[in-house]
């Protein structure tokens, strides 16, 4: 229904939009600077607007001309505490802070959709709900929106959900990868804390030293991942912080390790979390220590729907070419919190390349980095592909229905 030229219009006022976002980065649910920034951009659109109460979100309902369900489309806004290095001439002005993720770039193309679709709102058959989320980098910002009523805001449940991620990395411009169930992993966090009983160096007997105790939970944990889950429906689990003490001749009272949990089906997450219960707890009482495990389901795993999955697939496929999309051979150890979307409607989440063309996307830094860069051009290919699937999704011909 859209192709790349309808949206050439829109491609300065994104790109300028995206870069003005870029300058002004913003962190976590409460993003005063990039709300208003997306608001003015979306001012003269015929759109129903309504602003998030425990965030700064905007959601905004475009009216289709004719009767028929409703989709969403999500772009998320937040950005991270990393200090930019990227060299772009639009850098950060906010020191610690930066777009390092390309939310920028979602947000700045979900704009671009709404431009497109209201263009062709007359012959659009049914609503469109767009999903401008803040907190996407550990905060949850998808959830906290699904409890303030975006996935009903065009006052039926919407009937599918799409959203998309930019990668400085992998895939240059142009291409896009996308795959039927696990997209992206769970992410879950555990915090133990093993408390024993201080005392000298010298004299361990008379203590019960906290320290010997938690270096065999860690190596423990390793092997309880490679014993109890099946390779085939992998997990991992890092160690990344680990603490006790405070000088080589005493023994510490206290030792403290923080893990991340990383999976990809309820069943291995399950197995993967009272795995480590029983480990820690089991290690805990060889030693005589006392262990506490505080452990927190943090994202779920991001399903796309296959139907939808291979609907997006097709889309993007006619949109940058039969060669420029294909079906991502395993899933990503990232997360996202369009999980919680996708946990409620069937949808799709793809992958879109934003490496630029004078970088090799083998080796560029990646999201999250530094010194991550992120290809302008990426703005419309995300745009015209959002703004696609909603139109087609809800043609409701045989033939788009997935
Ligand atoms: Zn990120
Ligand atoms: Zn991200």
């Amino acid at each position: 229904m859209f192709k790349h030229s309808d949206a050439l219009i829109f491609e300065d006022s994104l790109i300028r939009l995206r870069h003005d976002l870029h300058r002004e980065p913003e962190l976590g649910l409460d993003l005063p600077l990039t709300q208003r920034k997306v608001l003015d951009a979306l001012d003269g659109l015929p759109l129903e607007i309504t602003r998030g109460k425990r965030l700064s979100s905007v959601t905004a309902v475009l009216r289709g001309g004719r009767p028929g369900p409703a989709v969403l489309l999500r772009g998320d806004m937040d950005a991270l505490p990393v200090h930019e290095d990227s060299g772009v001439p639009y850098g950060s002005e906010v020191p610690g802070r930066m777009h390092a993720c390309g939310h920028d770039l979602h947000t700045a193309a979900l704009v671009g959709a709404a431009r497109l679709l209201a263009a062709r709102r007359d012959e659009l058959e049914g609503d469109v709900v767009l999903m401008f989320q803040p907190g996407e980098e550990g905060m949850g910002g998808a959830a906290l929106m699904i409890e303030e009523g975006v996935l009903d805001a065009a006052g039926s449940r919407v009937v599918a959900a799409y959203a998309l991620h930019v990668t400085s990395t992998l895939l240059p411009t142009g291409f896009a990868a996308v795959r039927p169930g696990p997209m992206l992993a769970a992410s879950d966090a555990v915090t133990v804390r093993v408390c024993g009983s201080g005392g000298h160096g010298s004299s361990p007997h008379s203590a019960k030293d906290p320290v010997p105790a938690v270096c065999e939970m860690v190596t423990a944990l390793q092997t309880m991942v490679t014993r109890t889950v099946d390779v085939f429906d992998p997990a991992v689990v890092t160690v990344g912080s680990l603490h006790a003490g405070s000088a080589g001749n005493v023994i510490p009272e206290h030792a403290e390790f923080e893990a991340t949990v990383r999976s990809f089906s309820v069943e291995t997450q399950a197995r993967v979390r009272a795995g480590i219960e029983r480990t820690v707890r089991g290690v805990a009482a060889a030693h005589g220590v006392d262990a506490e495990i505080d452990y927190r389901e943090n994202y779920p795993v991001t399903v796309n729907d296959p139907g939808e999955a291979a609907f997006a697939l097709r889309t993007a496929r006619e949109l940058l070419g039969a060669d420029h999309a294909f079906e991502a051979p395993r899933p990503l150890t990232g997360a996202e919190d369009f999980s919680f979307v996708l946990r409620e409607v069937p949808g799709a989440y793809l992958g879109i390349g934003a490496c630029p063309p004078d970088r090799d996307p083998a080796t560029a830094p990646m999201n999250h980095s530094p010194r991550a860069v992120f290809d302008d051009r990426a703005v419309l290919d995300a745009a015209v592909l959002l703004a696609d699937l909603a139109a087609r999704r809800l043609r409701g011909t045989t033939e788009e229905r997935p």
